[in-house]
């Protein structure tokens, strides 16, 4: 990757940050539109319409880069969060697309080993709903982050919604990418025993393994000083897996009134 300034810079995000005119994703100085150096147009601040128009304009599902962008942002999720924020859009990949495809292999894998199956035939289709539900749950998790990131840091360094949504969206990436390493085991081996001890010591270590993943994100991607500031990006978890907790349980209740529902 290449250097520059904004990763390094601690200082917060400002409309007149894009204003020089500099090549935000790899430092050149820029005449006219287009970075003559790297090819990305100039960048402008993110807004809600970057989101709507330009981010699906470009979709190429199968990009040869992609398998090492998010190889970066497994590592680093806060940090390319803040590169993306602060230009350097060309450098790395949209964060809505890794997001889809990443939920969209974890469903594969849930399929692939029956996790949320149960052995009960009685059951039978109220399960098949509550499942057809459930599976879903999984994206719950970017508007726990969202929720945190917005509350605990507001406005800190002068972020704007669209900006906190990056940061959103690359982390529960990179959550989502943790469930699937840890489902991956039983795509070798998952009869019912397995799936359910599985699923019991699942409970116990995986919501340690998101709250470390944001706990990172957030001390990246707001440039914390890690000795002095670390509370910060804790009690950024810790409102994480408030949140998402509340959360899962609103959606349950949810899914259960509609099952009924349907079923009657
Ligand atoms: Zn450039």
């Amino acid at each position: 990757m290449i250097d520059k300034a904004s990763a390094i810079d601690t200082s917060g995000m400002t409309d007149g940050f894009f204003q020089p005119a500099i090549c935000r994703n790899c430092g050149t100085p820029v005449d006219g539109k287009f970075c003559a150096a790297c090819g990305q147009k100039k960048s402008t601040r993110l807004c809600a319409s970057h989101l709507r128009k330009e981010a699906w304009e470009k979709i190429r599902w199968f990009e040869a880069d992609m398998a090492h962008s998010a190889l970066r942002v497994v590592t680093r999720p806060g940090i390319v969060a803040r590169e993306y924020v602060f230009g350097q859009r060309k450098s790395h990949t949209h964060p809505m697309k890794l997001l889809l495809a990443s939920i969209i292999a974890l469903l594969l894998v849930i399929a692939q080993v029956d996790y949320l199956g149960t052995d009960d035939a009685r059951l039978g289709r109220a399960i098949a709903l509550v499942q057809a539900y459930s599976k879903w749950s999984f994206s719950l998790g970017i508007l726990a982050v969202l929720i945190a990131s917005k509350v605990v840091f507001w406005s800190r360094q002068g972020f704007n919604f669209v900006e906190h949504l990056v940061l959103a969206a690359y982390t529960h990436f990179v959550i989502i990418v943790a469930n699937i390493v840890n489902l991956s085991p039983l795509l070798l081996d998952s009869n019912v025993q397995l799936v359910k001890t599985h699923q019991f010591y699942t409970a116990y270590y995986m919501p340690w393994v998101e709250a470390g993943v944001v706990f990172v994100a957030f001390g990246q991607f707001f440039a914390i000083d890690w000795r002095q500031q670390w509370w910060w990006a804790a009690m950024g978890a810790a409102l994480f897996y408030l949140a998402k907790e509340t959360l899962f349980h609103l959606y349950a209740r949810a899914v259960i009134r509609i099952v009924v529902a349907q079923l009657a």
